[in-house]
């Protein structure tokens, strides 16, 4: 059973309450099943409301209670948070909320908090949180890191991280990369191509490239340290002999790749470093 204290700060480190609030920050396994026990945990009244006027929080608490979990302030507060944002966001509750949040990216940083937007450029080196490609050479893009529709844009950031917009559409709306299945059917998704060369459809290589990135955020050789944050890293194969499946690929740096092939975004095909 999922600690209930547990998603809340999990949730509350993303910026549920607003700002940051430090714990020990989850890695992408812990992201995932919090964002589900979100919606076992929240009675449905509390995202689907009649009336602007639901006082929400007793729904909360009644809802942990008789799952027999004791609930503190904090607790009841983050998922007040994820339920408001969720209703507000909804086609359903568009209608009747008072307050309607809008979506922010990057032009709405760069018009109303260029700060910020320097901070976790520095932050990331001004490099793609995923793919390391330096944002000079790519249109960069803000991605919510837990989905836009539990957390909404925290003013302090926290929910936020700077992707290449090839690497964010690769994302999508996923709650995680652990939930992009496609790339398990890999075996119809190889198609002969005249020349001979190896040639997926371009679903899978977006998610083969995303998940391999997000999972192992650096260079895979041994010994090596390089990061996202100072070298642009690549999918490419263990063995050369086998197939593009998901779980013959790595990750290397640019010092590593050695004119191996590797996966792009922006094509049906694998291509050489
Ligand atoms: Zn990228
Ligand atoms: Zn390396």
């Amino acid at each position: 059973m999922i600690n209930v204290k547990r998603v809340s700060e999990v949730f509350a480190y993303h910026g549920a309450l607003g700002e940051r609030i430090p714990t020990t920050p989850p890695n992408e396994r812990e992201r995932m099943r919090c964002a589900r026990a979100v919606f076992y945990f929240l009675p449905v009244q509390a995202l689907r409301r009649n009336s602007v006027d639901v006082l929400v929080k007793p729904l909360i608490r009644a809802r942990l209670e008789s799952l027999g979990l004791s609930v503190n302030d904090q607790v009841t507060s983050v998922f007040k948070g994820i339920a408001d944002q969720y209703f507000q966001t909804s086609r359903f509750g568009r209608e009747l909320a008072r307050y309607c949040p809008r979506k922010l990216g990057v032009p709405d940083l760069k018009a109303g908090n260029m700060n910020l937007l320097r901070r976790l450029r520095e932050e990331q080196n001004h490099r793609c949180a995923y793919c390391g490609i330096l944002f000079v050479n790519c249109t960069e893009s803000l991605d919510h890191v837990i989905p836009w529709r539990l957390i909404g844009d925290p003013p302090d950031g926290s929910n936020y991280q700077l992707l290449c917009s090839e690497c964010n559409s690769a994302k999508g709306d996923l709650l995680s990369c652990y939930q992009a299945q496609s790339i398990h059917n890999w075996m119809y998704s190889i198609v002969d191509s005249v020349d001979g060369s190896r040639v997926l459809r371009m679903e899978e290589f977006r998610h083969i490239k995303y998940v391999r990135l997000a999972l192992s955020s650096k260079c895979q050789v041994h010994g090596c340290t390089a990061t996202s944050r100072n070298s642009i890293l690549s999918v490419t194969r263990i063995d050369k002999e086998g197939v593009w499946c998901f779980k013959n690929t790595t990750v290397k740096c640019a010092d590593h790749i050695n004119g191996d092939e590797v996966l792009v975004y922006n094509s049906d095909r694998v291509q050489s470093a």
